[in-house]
């Protein structure tokens, strides 16, 4: 008789996921389970209990004969992970640590500090420059993390032009000239970031702002306006967390002043394993250039 085998995917807040595969009885006990919660559109949480780690080419687990796999159990850690899945990880992106992961320098990436960015007149140019930094955030400006967008969708396209509240209780669009009942939300979150070398500041709007924060920003804002204290637990949980940021440097002028911008084109947690790689790939590209 053929072995049975199936095989899953885990993601959690870590950004990482990971596949776990199912032998034998797995298969049809919990893996049938499994697979009815996920077809009707439920994304059960998974605790896998004595799993066995492989590590071929990247990690992935596998069951044996005394692992134990709970669906959906009532545990702190479960709860957790299921808030933050529905409130914005079901959409985060995520890298798979069970297959083996470019390094962050074959992906073209011009790696600056903080101080870099006015040190070597970054943004200066015609066109902005494109650069990635590891730095931590040391501070959220919370008094306007988001403005109201208009919802309409012109073409493919969302108009996102900020809309005010007009004398009906509507929310109106200059640009498109229309009304709407409801308005979206989008962040528009500045940011202060650290590391060995400086501080700056930083812009992340919708997508990079909900990667920063894993949260989307209506949520945020709705959990803001309610005194609920996820508010205050979403913010807390980034401070002075390390991120590797891509930001596009441009010099911009608002009136008789210029200033630098940064703009973040996308955040990620800052993954342990895949920096050290990064920096022993870096170190040994220095050595082989005396
Ligand atoms: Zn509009």
């Amino acid at each position: 008789m053929e072995t049975q085998k199936r095989t899953i995917t885990l993601k959690d807040m870590s950004g990482r996921s990971v596949e776990v595969t199912m032998w034998g009885d797995f298969c049809n006990r919990e893996g049938s389970q499994l697979q009815g919660l996920v077809e009707c559109g439920a994304f059960p949480v998974l605790a896998v209990k004595a799993g066995k780690v492989n590590d071929y080419s990247g990690k992935s687990v596998g069951t044996i004969s005394s692992s134990q796999l709970l669906i959906n159990p009532d545990l702190a850690e479960a709860h957790s992970l299921r808030q933050w899945f529905d409130c914005g990880g079901r959409d985060a992106s995520t890298q798979s640590i069970s297959r083996d992961f470019t390094p962050a320098a074959s992906r073209n990436e011009i790696r600056k500090t903080v101080a870099q960015i006015k040190d070597d007149s970054l943004g200066m140019g015609d066109k902005p420059d494109w650069v990635t930094v590891k730095a931590t955030v040391i501070f959220f400006k919370t008094d306007s993390f988001c403005y109201t967008a208009c919802p309409n969708v012109i073409g493919d396209r969302q108009c996102n032009k900020k809309v005010t509240k007009s004398d009906s209780g509507n929310w109106l669009c200059d640009k498109c000239n229309q009304e709407f009942p409801e308005c979206d939300y989008r962040y528009l979150l500045q940011l202060q970031i650290q590391d060995h070398s400086g501080t700056t500041w930083a812009t992340a709007f919708q997508e990079s702002g909900q990667e920063i924060l894993g949260c989307s920003a209506r949520d945020l804002y709705m959990f803001k306006e309610n005194d609920d204290p996820r508010y205050t637990d979403i913010l807390i949980q980034c401070l002075y967390q390390q991120y590797l940021l891509r930001l596009k440097v441009k010099y911009e002028t608002y009136g008789d002043e210029g200033r630098v911008k940064n703009t973040v084109a996308k955040a990620e947690r800052v993954d342990p394993s895949a920096e050290s790689k990064f920096l022993i790939d870096y170190i040994s590209r220095l050595t082989a250039s005396y």
